[in-house]
């Protein structure tokens, strides 16, 4: 299906082949699967026919949402995780061990942040790249490096990552290139077209669309070669040969973290991703349409890479297709003035999360961000002036009237 366009395949290229016609996989609510005899529960214990046991392992609800998002993202293979963080954590998880480096974008999720600083614990230490450049992070590079790390548009700074470039760079040096594309999605880039070897995306945001279930997925590509002496992790694995890692990842370390996906949000994911697309579209448009209107505005600083004043203009027109993204962050000049802009916004809600249909804010230094320090939250492009806005599809005309009133109702910026 690949000569359809975008909504097309989508829609068709993952068609239910349920029994019954339904025309949406149902949900299978159970936890586990009854066999004819033992021989054929045998049988797929060993990988030797397809089949379900158990719903930790695998499910018919969770495996159509992996072959929505294979087909999406463009891969191989994909595997459903409770979240995005419990996606993320199992990504890195399948191929570091102790003594092994990071090299990550520093623009991050705090979560991921989060989730670097624990690993230290067990002897996995993280570089930063303070510029998001494919030559610094050559920069950072070392021997015990085993992975590159970045978002396609870092959440909250807005970098965007050149990822054909990190990946060039990853390869040379013989590291495979995790990429994050929860703040993108497929809609705007394919990154494993690009040259990274593993895209994770955070399901819960645009891929679910309506904020009604948490969930992550892990993406492969399978070019990558694992060569035993820098991964012997992957030993076991050898004959797979660029399939060592998705299979060691589906066979040992995601039953073993037990961060499935529940059947019940896997069917809300598969009926949300079909209008991925159309939602996009709009909050794309409707996240530029805002930027410009806000952009000029007293006391305002926008950042927005669909802005050619942002310093990602260019590499985000050459790479995306059909929009910057919906996430846009405001400088106000102060921390009172980005509360009262908050609080004197009437149509979009002041929540913590991104990539619903209705126009979120929050202010990240005091909320999601709050956990990391003074020069971590620099790092992250989090200031205490600073509100993030994540553009729903609402009517354009009543989201710049809104935002418009509350900026210019607010103390004007000494
Ligand atoms: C939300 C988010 C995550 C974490 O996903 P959860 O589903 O909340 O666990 C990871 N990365 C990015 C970029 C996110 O926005």
């Amino acid at each position: 299906m690949t000569e359809c366009g975008f909504n097309t395949a989508l829609l068709h290229s993952a068609a239910s082949d349920d029994p019954q016609g339904a025309t949406l996989t149902p949900i299978y609510q159970c936890s586990a699967f009854q066999h004819k005899n033992a021989e054929e529960l045998e049988q797929i214990f060993a990988n030797r026919k397809p089949g379900f046991s158990y719903t930790r392992i695998n499910n018919p609800t969770v495996q159509a949402f992996e072959r929505r998002m294979t087909q999406l993202e463009g891969g191989v293979t994909s595997v459903a995780c409770a979240s995005g963080m419990g996606a993320l954590t199992i990504s890195l998880m399948n191929l570091l061990q102790s003594g092994d480096e990071v090299v990550a974008a520093a623009g991050l999720y705090g979560g991921t942040v989060e989730l670097f600083n624990m690993l230290e614990a067990f002897g996995i230490h993280t570089h930063y790249v303070l510029r998001n450049t494919p030559g610094d992070f050559e920069k950072q590079i070392t021997d015990r490096t085993r992975v590159l790390f970045a978002e396609t548009i870092g959440n909250p700074r807005l970098d965007v990552t050149d990822i054909h470039g990190v990946a060039d760079v990853a390869h040379r040096h013989g590291v495979p290139l995790i990429i994050d594309n929860t703040v993108a999605t497929a809609y705007l880039v394919q990154p494993l077209k690009l040259g990274a070897d593993i895209v994770v995306n955070s399901s819960s945001k645009y891929i679910n669309g309506n904020s009604d279930a948490i969930s992550g997925v892990i993406t492969c590509a399978s070019r990558f070669h694992w060569d035993a002496e820098h991964y012997p992790g992957m030993k076991p694995f050898a004959k797979f040969g660029n399939m060592a890692y998705a299979v060691k990842l589906r066979n040992t370390f995601f039953p073993a973290m037990g961060a499935c996906l529940s059947p019940q949000n896997a069917f809300l994911n598969n009926l949300g991703l079909e209008t991925l697309g159309l939602r996009m579209e709009r909050q794309c448009a409707n996240a530029l349409a805002l930027a410009h209107c806000l952009d000029g505005m007293d006391g305002i600083t926008v950042n927005y890479p669909g802005l050619p004043t942002s310093a990602y203009y260019d590499l985000a027109q050459r790479q995306f297709q059909g929009g910057f993204g919906a996430i846009i962050t405001l400088r106000t000049g102060s921390r009172a003035r980005a509360f009262q802009i908050l609080d004197a916004l009437t149509l979009p809600s002041i929540v913590s999360n991104i990539g619903d249909t209705k126009t979120l804010v929050i202010h990240p230094a005091s909320t999601i961000a709050v956990h990391l320090d003074q020069a971590e939250q620099q790092a992250a492009g989090v200031y205490e002036d600073m509100i993030r806005i994540s553009v729903g599809i609402e009517d354009i005309e009543d989201l710049t009237r809104d935002f418009q009133r509350a900026v210019k109702g607010a103390e004007p910026y000494e």
